[in-house]
């Protein structure tokens, strides 16, 4: 991600990155997180309650602060502030992105502590004695907790910036927190795009994405494989008994096969989003919200589906960063009814077929990789379009 920002100088580009520390908290410190987490989704549920109420009353949208529960609630008090100011804002921006795409995005729900994820977030503040959050060498430092002992895969460089860290728990037990930083780099000097530099992708669901020039994904099939080892064990879980000693090690064993596949999906996106990102000057893709793309799904357990739409933001950010556009092309755009090469557009039916002739020019098509062609061309048609308005303004 790579932004202009007040305070920034001419040239310079802010950019963000995350380390992600393992942490061993002390039982007291468990216990604070525990106790934070359940703060954040009871102050969530709250706040949400009264926003409908108020809503519903007075037709006004408003979100009361965190400050107004505490009387009532006074063991709001016991965990860290930052946390309950950090929901506060996490729930104005789900209403932000709701208000502005109801029909993509839904409306914010309640939180409950079987279904959502364990995790609070706090800011880092400067006093004149220092941050209120920083790492030592085997540590990071929390407003409340003190300093918990922390493993980090890597370390900060010079002139990083710690902005704020989410502490989380795994379902499996384990505590890791996200510390973003950010930094100024010298802006990248903005990437022309040629149609011989730029891919035209389309979200496939058998083989993640297709390409213009014919290429697919790899097909992951370590993915596949822990896909089935995952519906094997949940066909198993179904025929214990519950709470059982085999039960509760089966659970285990669920939890951390999803964890395991969870990770491969992000290296994978990782390492296709970075490969792409240094080979192309320019990608094209659909502008689809993902909830659209979810609701298509006929393949039940694709694990990819649910990393797509992380996908396009690492291509994003990794394409911005080298000063390379990713071009988004309107999503109501026909792409898999024209056809590539002669632009006649098709009637429904026979574009639904994997391989299909076009009836005007005889080119012979595959389904995906024609559509990835159009993407394409449309895109950088829709780019150059906003150059050439931008230099006539
Ligand atoms: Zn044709």
């Amino acid at each position: 991600m790579a932004w202009k920002k007040r305070g920034v100088a001419d040239g310079e580009a802010v950019q963000y990155t995350t380390i992600k520390a393992r942490l061993y908290p002390d039982e007291a410190q468990a216990e604070l997180f525990e106790n934070t987490f359940g703060c954040c989704r009871y102050i969530w549920n709250r706040m949400l309650a009264d926003q409908q109420r108020f809503y519903l009353e007075t037709d006004q949208h408003f979100i009361p602060t965190p400050a107004k529960y505490k009387k009532e609630a006074p063991f709001l008090k016991e965990v860290d502030n930052q946390a309950l100011i950090q929901e506060h804002n996490k729930l104005s921006q789900a209403f932000r992105v709701f208000f502005k795409n109801p029909e993509s995005f839904g409306r914010p729900k309640f939180k409950k502590k079987k279904t959502d994820r364990d995790s609070f977030t706090a800011c880092s503040h400067e006093f004149e004695s220092g941050p209120t959050i920083y790492i030592t060498k085997n540590g990071l430092r929390l407003t409340k907790a003190g300093i918990v002992r922390a493993k980090f895969p890597r370390r900060p460089r010079n002139g990083w910036k710690l902005k704020r860290v989410t502490v989380e728990k795994t379902k499996t037990g384990k505590f890791y927190a996200c510390i973003l930083y950010e930094y100024a780099v010298k802006a990248p000097e903005p990437v022309v795009p040629t149609p011989e530099t730029t891919l035209g992708l389309k979200y496939s669901m058998a083989r993640f994405y297709a390409a213009d020039d014919g290429s697919a994904a790899d097909a992951p099939h370590w993915l596949r494989q822990s896909q089935e080892k995952l519906a094997k064990l949940q066909r198993r879980l179904s025929r214990m008994e519950p709470g059982s000693r085999n039960y509760r090690e089966a659970v285990q064993k669920y939890r951390l096969l999803h964890e395991h596949i969870a990770n491969q999906r992000r290296d994978f996106i990782h390492k296709e989003s970075s490969r792409i990102a240094n080979g192309w000057n320019a990608v094209c893709m659909r502008g689809d919200s993902m909830q659209e793309v979810s609701k298509k799904k006929v393949l039940p357990g694709n694990a990819l589906d649910s990393g797509f739409g992380m996908f396009r933001e690492c291509l994003r950010y990794k394409l911005e960063r080298q000063g390379k556009p990713l071009i988004l092309v309107d999503r109501f755009t026909p792409t898999t009814r024209i056809c590539s090469a002669c632009g006649e557009l098709r009637g429904c039916g026979l574009h639904r077929r994997a391989v299909w002739v076009c009836a005007k020019c005889g080119a012979k098509h595959q389904r995906e990789a024609n559509a990835a062609k159009n993407i394409k061309a449309q895109g950088l048609a829709q780019y150059f379009n906003r150059q050439e308005l931008r230099e006539s303004a």
